[in-house]
């Protein structure tokens, strides 16, 4: 058995990058950018006004105003600059406008009367320029989106502004969820006294989605040459495959045995934690396959795949899955054997968090409380109230 670090590092070891491609810019958030956003004009591209009112000019901003401007027209935004003729006199502008040539300062409306085709100011000075500079938040050819990352909706925004209608991603592996296990059945039958609806592969196949990847979802009976058969096509056929269930110690766990004569290479097989320790990991070299497979238990399957997977995949699409830290909300005693995956809550008050009494990582109903897993490493002594941990969250 080997412990979580040296569990992750191997996993880590078979980072893979599948390539790039590109998509419209409607379909690429959640993906990975697989190349440099630079803005391709200045940000604002303009002097832009930034107030509905009237451009006047100002030259020095603590100049006394004059006590009103005729208006020599309107400045729409989306129309050509225009130039003011008069230095003492105003043009209308509007919010989004180009600053009209000749004029370097908005009085807001709120500031002025205007009574026939004239504006009267109501202040003495003005309050400040209202013009946002061209090119004050980026100028030109300014590296706004980095390789790597995960395209969320405000980076969408960005990458209309500068003109991307097709974006380079990277391209996700091809995926397959197996669930194993004579006991379960489909979500839309009735299940006998000894059956129970298969959730896993749901809640794999979702967590997956939210990560731009669409899985195929399997199940296999536990029957080793059927289970032989059929992974020996999956193998071939995809990436990636997550298992969950049979690879523990009962009579029916054939798993780590059918890879063993599928040539797939074992990496390790248990690992040093709670919950999920007799989580199989490897691949095969000639199909190129990395297989995780999970103990079938829910939150057995859910945290190693929060944990490990999630890690494995951001690295392989260039990123990396960092954890954030929390406090534990009370003194709990060391564990030295194991590493230990605790469920917690989340106490709005301090801000810690607080380990959730549940029946163990068969409970599945528990993650309806749970915030997330904060990680204890293997220790002798306690774990203090107050000491950081990393906490993996599942919202
Ligand atoms: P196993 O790892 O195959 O020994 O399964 C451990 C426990 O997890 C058993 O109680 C299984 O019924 C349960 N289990 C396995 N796979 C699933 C699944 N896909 N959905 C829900 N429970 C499962
Ligand atoms: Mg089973």
């Amino acid at each position: 058995m080997i412990n979580i670090q040296k569990a992750l590092d191997l996993v880590l070891s078979q980072k893979q990058f599948y390539g790039a491609e590109e998509v419209p810019l409607t379909e690429a958030v959640g993906r990975f950018l697989a190349e440099d956003i630079f803005t391709d004009r200045d940000a604002p591209p303009f002097d832009r006004v930034m107030m509905d009112g009237i451009a006047i000019q100002l030259k020095d901003l603590n100049d006394p105003l004059r006590p009103n401007y005729p208006i020599q027209g309107i400045q729409a935004a989306g129309a050509p600059q225009m130039t003011l003729k008069a230095p003492d006199h105003c043009l209308e502008v509007m919010t989004g406008a180009i600053l009209p040539q000749g004029t370097d300062t908005v009085i807001p409306y709120e500031e002025v009367e205007i009574k026939e085709g004239t504006a009267y100011v109501k202040i003495e000075k003005a309050i400040k320029r209202f013009v946002h500079g061209q090119g004050s938040d980026s100028p030109k050819g300014t590296l706004v989106l980095q390789k790597g990352k995960k395209i969320h909706p405000g980076d969408i925004g960005i990458l209309a502004t500068v003109g991307k209608s097709r974006v380079e991603v990277a391209k996700v592996p091809t995926l397959a969820i197996i669930s194993t296990g004579d006991e379960l059945i489909e979500i839309d039958e009735k299940p006998l006294a000894h059956q129970i609806r298969k959730s896993n592969v749901y809640n794999l196949w979702a967590s997956l989605l939210q990560e731009g990847i669409h899985a195929e979802r399997h199940h296999i009976i536990d029957d080793q040459k059927v289970l032989q058969t059929q992974l020996k096509i999956l193998v071939q056929k995809f990436d990636v495959l997550l298992l969950s269930g049979g690879v523990s110690m009962g009579k029916f766990d054939y798993l780590p045995t059918v890879f063993e004569n599928l040539g797939v290479q074992k990496l390790f097989h248990r690992v040093a934690q709670r919950p999920g320790k007799p989580f199989w990991f490897g691949y095969h070299e000639e199909f190129n396959t990395k297989i995780f497979a999970y103990p079938g238990n829910p939150v057995s399957t859910y945290v190693n795949h929060l944990f490990y997977f999630k890690q494995w995949l951001y690295a392989s699409l260039g990123n990396s899955w960092t954890f954030e830290t929390k406090e534990l909300g009370e003194e709990m005693p060391g564990c030295p054997n194991l590493a230990r995956f605790i469920s917690v809550n989340l106490n709005s008050e301090n801000g810690r968090v607080l380990p959730l009494n549940h029946n163990g990582s068969g409970d599945l109903f528990s993650l309806a409380q749970t915030a997330g897993f904060l990680l204890l490493p293997q220790r002798e002594g306690v774990y203090r109230k107050g000491e950081r941990f990393s906490f993996i969250t599942i919202r």
